[in-house]
């Protein structure tokens, strides 16, 4: 199965992003279609596909993406914000490509739809 999404092309830079936050591991950018005032996407340079195929070898990756995502939410100025990880097209994942959401800026409802 093939690697290559539309994450594949903006990490070549061949399609824009409004960038965030980059690093060796990562890039952060925000999501073209908001559903919160706040709403970025942070992804591994890695081509994983979702957290199905993420390896043992993946443990520190993994690890780093937390990590950054809660660095990204507070530069943002977000105390409370959410992260959601879609695996699998029933779960609403809809590029292949490991990403992290995190959503802010207003009152999120629980449980998620
Ligand atoms: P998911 O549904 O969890 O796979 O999330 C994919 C996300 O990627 C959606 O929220 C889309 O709005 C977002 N998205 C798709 N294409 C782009 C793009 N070119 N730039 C920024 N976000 C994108």
């Amino acid at each position: 199965m093939s690697d290559e999404t539309i994450f594949s092309q903006i990490l070549r830079k061949e399609i824009p992003c409004d960038e965030i936050y980059a690093d060796k591991q990562c890039l952060a950018f925000r999501d073209i279609q908001p559903q919160a005032p706040i709403h970025i996407l942070l992804i591994p340079r890695k081509a994983i596909r979702n957290l199905n195929t993420a390896k043992q070898e993946d443990t520190q990756l993994l690890g780093h993406l937390l990590l950054v995502s809660a660095k990204i939410a507070q530069q943002q100025g977000l105390s409370s914000w959410r992260t959601v990880i879609n695996n699998g097209a029933e779960a609403g994942q809809t590029v292949f490509h490991l990403h992290i959401h995190i959503i802010g800026g207003r009152t999120l409802n629980w449980p998620p739809g």
